[in-house]
């Protein structure tokens, strides 16, 4: 049947426009209200273009975004202004986006200056910000290089949070962190949401994380969507072959509970953007189609697969339905 991306609740035009998003394939994907969406791929595989798509509310080369509903593409310019404002990012390294030459106060209330907020509210906003990313207020004074890494990374969010945005970006938010400090960061990340209603588009390449974190996965491979749904069933049950290659290769926390996985193995590097790919881009990759039947890799060698909703999820492979991918 006929599956909508994004839960509007009118707009039979809307309803059109998405049946051309899924022939074009590419970047579709809602950031749900108090929800988080993983995105995840290897790098080179479009999730930095994405981010940049989402921060400014850009149109994407092929697909749609939408935010609560609304698709960005359909936002006036104030709304844009408004929304743009309600999205700020965490990036990766806090030690590169901190200017080291500004006290954490200047770097947290730096924002606020161009909304022409006093200089004694911003002290005051600062403070409480440190607190709620649990740091002492008393480290306003002091410069980025007095921090750890993990204390670091919580003035970012600090400095994210201090316009009261509803949805942060958070791009590979803990994988410049030792390991030691990860989780602090991660449930630091977690207890905000909760506290403060917010959606996060959590960018990364560590699965075992976003399956911690996500509600929702999307699984990018070169500039493409290609498994998107719940993270759960996606987690439990992947159905396209690069989803379960990159899942089998994930530690699994409980062995208790889980069938035994062993690794599912890819060949090859990812192929270059330009080059023009007839059929199922993965193809040169894919351990399925290399144990598929001639007539069936028929078809993927010349049928580009498009996301269609198999167990749940989107996902686009000819064969997704088929369980004889055995790993390695
Ligand atoms: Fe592999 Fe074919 Fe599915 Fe592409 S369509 S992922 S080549 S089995
Ligand atoms: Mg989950």
């Amino acid at each position: 049947g006929v599956k909508r991306h994004f839960p509007l609740t009118k707009g039979t035009v809307f309803r059109r426009r998405i049946g051309t998003v899924r022939a074009v394939d590419g970047v579709s994907f809602e950031l749900k209200g108090g929800k988080t969406l993983g995105l995840v791929g290897e790098s080179g595989c479009g999730k930095s273009t994405t981010v940049m798509e989402v921060m400014e509310l850009a149109k994407p080369q092929a697909g749609r975004i939408a935010v609560n509903g609304v698709d960005t593409a359909t936002l006036s310019p104030s709304e844009r202004r408004a929304l743009r404002t309600d999205i700020q990012i965490v990036f990766q390294d806090p030690a590169a986006s901190l200017d080291p030459r500004m006290t954490v106060e200047e770097l947290i209330g730096e924002p606020l200056t161009v909304h022409d907020v006093p200089a004694k509210e911003i002290s005051r906003r600062v403070r409480r910000m440190l607190e709620l990313v649990g740091l002492e207020p008393s480290y306003a004074r002091r410069y980025p290089h007095e921090f750890s890494g993990g204390q670091r990374q919580r003035i970012g969010i600090a400095r994210a949070l201090v316009v009261e945005p509803k949805i942060l970006v958070l791009d590979e938010p803990v994988s410049a962190l030792d390991v030691s400090v990860q989780a602090g960061v991660i449930n630091l990340l977690e207890d905000l949401k909760q506290q403060l209603g917010l959606s996060y588009l959590f960018v990364a390449h560590d699965l075992a994380v976003v399956r911690h974190i996500a509600d929702d996965v999307a699984v990018m491979y070169l500039g493409r969507i290609i498994e998107y749904g719940d993270s759960d069933a996606i987690f439990s049950n992947p159905r396209h072959p690069y989803t379960r290659a990159l899942l089998s290769a994930v530690p699994i926390p409980n062995p208790q509970i889980e069938r035994t996985r062993e690794r599912i193995l890819l060949s090859g590097d990812l192929p270059s953007p330009t080059e023009s790919i007839t059929g199922c881009a993965f193809r040169k990759r894919c351990p399925l189609y290399a144990i598929l039947p001639p007539e069936q890799q028929n078809e993927c060698e010349t049928r580009a697969p498009e996301l269609r909703t198999v167990e749940g999820r989107d996902v686009s492979c000819h064969w997704a339905e088929q369980d004889i991918l055995q790993p390695a």
